[in-house]
């Protein structure tokens, strides 16, 4: 067997090795245009900002280590320049001698990532306007930053984006982000990312959303980055952070299917329409594991994957991918986003959905250090099924999305959740766990003694139409701040204070994060009053209806 892989990095890495344990004699050439393999571009923004001293310790496995303990044929600095499917062959350029060959093979691998998106903007090719993919961009970013400087923009608040705000904000440097949505972090849903955008803020950084970049003009002491509103910002670099196109060309010069949005189209063992070249990677299109629809996700934790499989499936074993749950996270400064799964945006366009807040401690309350998190749970109204989670907060949001991200895997329900058994002493959770939560106020809501109206429902009923709004909590909380129009009748004197509340309309209670309410409402249900409780309460209420730059 002669296989030949394009691209040395996560997914052709991966595919490599796994290939050499399954078979010892087969000629496995690794064709690498960079000058480094398998290295971790998710660390890159970390030496940017220092907090990554060693640049050797980016390079995870050296050409050297793959020659040696896997007996792969390494060849960087090397470029696939086509594809010739009817004689299994590919053209070879060496990048340093400009010599170029041909190379047969008898399985191919394309592993050859995405490239960030350079957009089409006057002045994008300045000197000054970069992007962030290998360890090449990394030093020109740094060797710009070692000279000095007071202000740079990042334009994009993806991930790629927040990690480099963060980085540049450690060194000092008074950042601005540009993004053209009117959130950051875009895979999320709006409102978990409040707290982010709050984050940032604190943090000194000028986040402009719903806005553009223009162009980019050099002066005299860096370059101004004009905004489609006029605005222009000062700024020594720029980074782009707005994305990444499949790196498609080989496949679409060789007549290999690809989907509308450029990523190479494979089947469940992750061969292209020509069965004996597969892709793997950030180049390809997956199926969303959540939804079955086809969508691009570039992320390390499926490319490594897919390089496995493929390898799996080439020498012999039965191996299929399941498709892609786009588990993600991001630290930003102190707090952590993270999501699994499916998000509201793409629910709302896919299927019927519900959707609850908890607002738990990522440990005991007691215990000193208890940090705050939003989790958000989304799951099928019929079944329970969960589809998606995100959470927000500080410690201990990775690991409850985590044990989501297997709850979604496994196609288990908010019954389960409900369940679910988790370690526990009060330095790390819980005993009731915010996983555990989120299943109890879920699945109460599915078996109906929970009944919960979600805020957006009662704040776009027209007025007067809605239900009659009841604020639980004390009067001095109320005072500090309440949904517009909501009575105050603090839970503990809701017994005496029936009479006071309407028996010919709905009545919405809410609390501070959902437990008074939940109380309340159950207090109002069997005095026979048709209560429902605000999912999230009054928190869930100022994740929609932010204060940004009010701090915390
Ligand atoms: P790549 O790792 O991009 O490797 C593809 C390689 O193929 C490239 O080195 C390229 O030079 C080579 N190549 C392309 N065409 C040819 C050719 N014709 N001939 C020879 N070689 C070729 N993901 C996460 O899950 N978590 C993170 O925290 C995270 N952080 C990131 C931070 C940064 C700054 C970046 C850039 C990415 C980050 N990612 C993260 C994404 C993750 O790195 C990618 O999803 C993953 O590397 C994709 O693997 P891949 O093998 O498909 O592509």
């Amino acid at each position: 067997m002669k296989l030949l892989i394009v691209g040395g990095v996560a997914g052709g890495a991966s595919a490599a090795t796994r290939a050499r344990r399954l078979s010892e004699d087969a000629h496995i050439v690794l064709f690498e245009r960079g000058p480094d393999v398998s290295f971790a571009n998710c660390g890159l923004p970390y030496y940017l900002g220092g907090e990554i001293t060693e640049r050797d310790k980016l390079l995870v496995v050296t050409p050297e280590r793959l020659r040696t303990r896997y007996k792969l044929d390494v060849r960087v600095r090397t470029s696939v320049e086509d594809i010739n499917r009817a004689g299994k062959k590919v053209r070879a350029r060496d990048l340093v001698t400009g010599r170029e060959y041909e190379e047969s093979y008898d399985t191919l691998i394309l592993a050859p990532g995405a490239a960030p998106i350079r957009p089409p903007l006057p002045g994008i090719d300045l000197p000054g306007v970069f992007t962030l993919r290998n360890l090449q961009d990394m030093d020109r970013i740094k060797a710009r930053l070692d000279q000095g400087v007071r202000q740079a923009v990042v334009v994009g608040a993806g991930f790629i984006g927040l990690e480099l705000v963060e980085n540049l904000v450690r060194r000092v440097i008074t950042t601005t982000v540009v993004e053209l949505q009117d959130q950051v972090l875009p895979p999320f849903d709006k409102e978990m990312t409040t707290p982010i955008a709050q984050a940032l803020a604190a943090k000194g950084v000028s986040l402009l959303l719903s806005q553009s970049a223009e162009a980019f003009e050099q002066g005299s002491d860096g370059l101004t980055v004009r905004l489609k509103s006029g605005q222009r910002l000062p700024s020594q670099p720029v980074v782009l952070g707005v994305g990444v196109r499949p790196e498609n060309r080989l496949a679409v010069e060789a007549g290999l299917e690809v989907g509308p949005r450029g990523g190479i189209r494979v089947n469940q063992h992750l061969q292209t329409s020509d069965p004996d070249i597969y892709a793997v990677g950030d180049a390809i299109e997956v199926r969303d594991f959540v939804t079955g629809e086809p969508t691009q996700v570039p992320l390390a934790g499926p490319a490594n994957r897919q390089g496995r499989t493929a390898a799996d499936h080439i020498f012999g074993l039965d191996s299929r991918y399941r498709g892609t749950q786009g588990t993600a996270i991001v630290r930003v400064f102190e707090r952590t986003a993270a999501m699994t799964g499916a998000s509201e945006k793409v629910l709302l366009r896919a299927r019927p959905y519900r959707k609850v807040y908890v607002h738990p401690t990522h440990h005991a309350n007691y215990y000193p250090g208890a940090e705050a998190m939003t989790l958000k749970l989304l799951f099928e109204p019929e079944t329970g099924r969960v589809l998606g989670a995100q959470a927000v907060g500080g410690a201990g949001v990775d690991k409850r999305i985590d044990v989501l991200a297997v709850a979604i895997q496994a196609g288990m329900t908010v019954f389960d959740l409900e369940e679910m058994e988790l370690a526990y002493s009060p330095q790390y959770g819980s005993a009731k766990d915010p996983i555990n939560m989120a299943g109890f106020v879920a699945a109460g809501l599915l078996r109906g003694d929970h009944p919960q109206v979600d805020v957006e429902d009662v704040l776009a009923a027209p007025a007067g139409s809605g239900p009659f709004l009841v604020d639980v909590r004390t009067p001095q909380e109320f005072e500090a701040g309440h949904i517009p129009e909501a009575v105050n009748v603090p839970v503990d004197d809701l017994r005496s204070r029936l009479v006071e509340l309407p028996r010919d309309r709905e009545v919405a209670v809410y609390c501070q994060v959902g437990q008074r309410g939940y109380l309340a409402t159950r207090i109002l249900q069997q005095a026979g009053l048709d209560a429902v409780n605000v999912s999230g309460g009054y928190k869930t209420y100022q994740l929609l209806h932010p204060k940004i730059g009010g701090g915390r």
